[in-house]
Order: structure tokens, then C-alpha cells, then sequence
């Protein structure tokens, strides 16, 4: 079986083809620049050279017509045919209260889709574009759409209620949701097979990477995430300051005289590791280089990017009455060791310590890093969300 995963954004369509008996990447590649000058395709097949056409990409359906051509061409392709694709998943940000798991796509889940525009207004668009352009490339195949918050919503109610009047509940749908939901699924079920921990294992999975977000699940059941309504809440990110003190856009406001969308766009692209550092980057090497030549806000940023992920798990640890398992995945939580053993200093009240020469020499690879005697087993798991959507996709069309 052959599974194609698409994620597309506003001006973009990402993809691989997914061969599921081996669970390999045949193919991968993207298309950028859609419908804005310079668009180009380029298509990457593990041993070969990468394939890069630079062609006008007027609209999502033409992108995925070159992607079609690119997989079953003589020279560059994977497969002799499409009908080798069996089915195609798709990343989709927000299902909103409706889905709580990935499903196949009708009309009924196109409208929801579109219902929750206003609450994912940079990615539902672009997410529904890609269904419907794979929909009219690929006539009577089936599309599987999986849902970026659906791993949250197994959240119970005193999680994902904002202390707020109740009628923004009932109104507007205004509640915590959790993002980056395929990440945490998949690692914290990887995890549970990995560490051998056992069905019941209580999991916290740390998602660092220029986004960043903190799980805690029950057998791979999600009891609280840290992203909220949308992706700003939780922990410091690479531009997004995180949870916050509402009033502080209110204060900002009024001494700038700039509107609350100026001050939730500083929040979200001008903050973070970025912003407490004095503008060096969203990336944590060049922060961390300038830490170590003497930079005081780079090292006032790192510091204040571990504790606050320190404090998340020591408030996880209660929610779950205890955790079986820390899990460190994504750019930063796969590769940037200082960072965990920054982190896990924290956690010497749970009993838990990490072997520094394995933390070390593990990187973008499944290890578990803590000491034989550490009460909680610490892990590297990279996470791989196009398998997960891939998965979900297969197992969703098998007898269809
Ligand atoms: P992601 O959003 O998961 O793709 O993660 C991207 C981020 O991971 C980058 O912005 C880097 O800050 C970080 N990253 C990647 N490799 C390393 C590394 N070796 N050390 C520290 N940070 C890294």
C-alpha cells in the first residue's frame, strides 16, 4: 500500500510518498511559490539527484498535477502510475470540538473544515485548497484528512476551559485545543513501544523546536497540552513569548499607541528566544553561540526557555499523579543535548537523571538517555508527523 501525505499552506504543497509495508519514504518534495513569481518544484528520491523544475505554479491543482508528474516520471519517478497511490492524507490544523480523530474526507468534512477558518485563518484555507486540488487531480481517490488538534481533544473539560464568562464557550468555541496534537501522538505512542513502558505508562513528551508545545498522556491519551486556543500559549518559543499576562498587550497598547493585533503579532513573531535576546534569532544555535561568548540576554533567554519547560513538566508530573516517561523530540528536543541536560537539572525531585555521555552522543535518533537507577525513563524520539497522517490514512481506506 502507497499513501501520499500532503501539507499544504498558503503558498506552498509539501508531500511524500509513503510505501506502508516498509513504512520507507519513496519520494518527497515541494512545490514553494504558489501562485507568486518563481515558483518551482523540487522532488527528492533517496540515491538520486534532486529533481528541480522551476515552472509557473498558478494554483494549489497545478502543484499537485507536478507532483503526479514528478512521482511517475521515467527518470526521476517512483511509481509507473498514480494508480499506485492507494489514498492521500492530509495535514489539517484545526477540526475544532467536532473531531477528535483523523477521518475520511466528504462533504460534511469540508464544511467543517471550513467552519473553522476564523480559528485557524492561515492554514484551514490552505489545507481544504490542497483536498480539493487532490480531488480534482486525482478523481474517486480517497483523501484522509488529519487533524493538528485532535490528539487535545481528548483533553478533560477543567483543562480546556479558559476561567473566563462561559458564554465565549458556548458562543465562539473559545477553549484550549493544543496544536502540534500529530507530533504528541505519534511520539508519545513511539515512546510507550520504544521505552517499553507498559499501556497505561505516563507520558510528557516535549515538542522543542522553533514552535514549541508540552503534552502529558495517559496510554497515549492526551490530559493537558500547553498550546491553547491557537499555538501562542505554553512554553517560550523560538518567536512566540508563550504564556503571558494578558494585560501586557493592554499596557503596551496604550504606552505605543498600537492596536492589539500590532501587539498579538510582536507576541507571536517578535518574541521568544528571538525577542529576549535582543533580536540575535529563532534559531537556538545562533543563540546559544552568542551565550557562549558572553551574551547575558542570550543565557537570560536559554535559562528562561528551560525553566519554563521545567516548570511544565513539574505541573504535568501533578496532573498525572506521577510520569513514567520524559520525551525529548523535534529540532531542538532531537539534537541540542545542552538543552535537555539544561531541563533535566530540574528534575532531581522526581528521582530522574539522564547518563550525560548518552545524552550526548543521542541525536535525531530513538535512545533512551536517563541512568539504568533514574525513576522516570528519559528519551530522544524523533517525531515524524507525515508517518502518523500516513498511518491514519492507511488504516482509515484499507477496506475501503
Ligand atoms: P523544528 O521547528 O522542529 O524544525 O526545529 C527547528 C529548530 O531546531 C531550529 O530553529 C533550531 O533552533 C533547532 N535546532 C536544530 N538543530 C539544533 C542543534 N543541533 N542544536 C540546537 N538547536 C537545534
Amino acid at each position: 500500500m502507497k499513501i501520499l501525505v500532503i501539507n499544504a499552506g498558503s503558498s506552498s504543497l509539501k508531500y511524500q510518498l509513503i510505501d506502508m509495508e516498509t513504512e520507507a519514504v519513496l519520494a518527497k518534495g515541494a512545490c514553494e511559490r504558489i501562485g507568486i513569481p518563481g515558483s518551482k518544484l523540487t522532488h527528492k528520491v533517496s540515491g538520486k539527484e534532486d529533481f528541480v523544475k522551476e515552472t509557473p505554479i498558478p494554483e494549489h491543482k497545478v502543484a499537485v498535477e507536478l507532483v503526479m508528474e514528478a512521482l511517475i516520471d521515467a527518470d526521476h519517478g517512483v511509481i509507473k502510475s498514480t494508480d499506485e497511490i492507494d489514498a492521500v492524507g492530509h495535514r489539517v490544523l484545526h477540526g475544532g470540538t467536532v473531531y477528535c480523530d483523523s477521518i475520511v474526507v466528504n462533504e460534511d468534512v469540508k464544511r467543517i473544515i471550513r467552519e473553522y477558518f476564523d480559528l485557524g485563518p492561515l492554514h484551514n484555507p490552505a489545507n481544504l485548497t490542497g483536498i480539493e486540488a487532490c480531488e480534482a487531480a486525482m478523481p474517486g481517490k480517497a483523501n484522509v484528512a488529519v487533524f493538528d488538534t485532535a490528539f487535545g481533544m481528548a483533553m478533560p473539560e477543567k483543562a480546556y476551559t479558559y476561567a473566563i464568562p462561559h458564554e465565549y464557550l458556548e458562543k465562539y468555541s473559545i477553549r484550549r485545543y493544543g496544536f502540534h496534537g500529530t507530533s504528541h501522538n505519534f511520539v508519545s505512542h513511539e515512546a510507550i513501544q520504544f521505552g517499553a513502558l507498559g499501556d497505561n505508562a505516563k507520558v510528557i513528551v516535549c515538542h522543542l523546536g522553533n514552535g514549541a508545545s508540552i503534552s502529558a498522556s495517559i496510554g497515549g491519551k492526551c490530559v493537558d497540552t500547553s498550546m491553547g486556543l491557537t499555538p501562542l500559549e505554553g512554553l517560550i518559543m523560538g518567536s512566540r513569548s508563550g504564556d503571558i499576562d494578558p494585560a501586557v498587550a493592554q499596557y503596551i497598547c496604550n504606552k505605543e499607541g498600537k492596536d492589539i493585533n500590532e501587539v498579538l503579532n510582536i507576541f507571536n513573531k517578535q518574541s521568544g528566544i528571538l525577542g529576549m535576546s535582543g533580536g540575535i534569532s529563532t534559531d537556538f544555535r545562533d543563540v546559544q553561540k552568542a551565550a557562549d561568548e558572553g551574551n547575558h540576554l542570550a543565557k537570560v533567554a536559554l535559562d528562561a526557555f528551560a525553566y519554563r519547560v521545567a516548570k511544565y513538566i513539574g505541573a504535568y508530573t501533578a496532573a498525572m499523579n506521577g510520569v513514567d516517561a520524559i520525551v525529548f523530540t523535534a529540532g531542538v528536543g532531537e539534537n541540542d543535548a545542552r538543552m535537555r541536560g539544561q531541563i533535566m537539572e530540574y528534575m532531581g525531585y522526581l528521582g530522574a537523571a539522564i547518563d550525560e555521555d548518552i545524552n550526548k552522543a543521542s541525536r535525531g535518533k530513538e535512545a533512551v538517555i536517563s541512568t539504568a537507577d533514574s525513576k522516570v525513563k528519559v528519551m530522544v524520539i524523533p517525531t515524524n508527523e507525515e508517518l502518523m497522517i500516513a498511518r491514519d490514512t492507511a488504516n482509515l481506506t484499507a477496506n475501503l
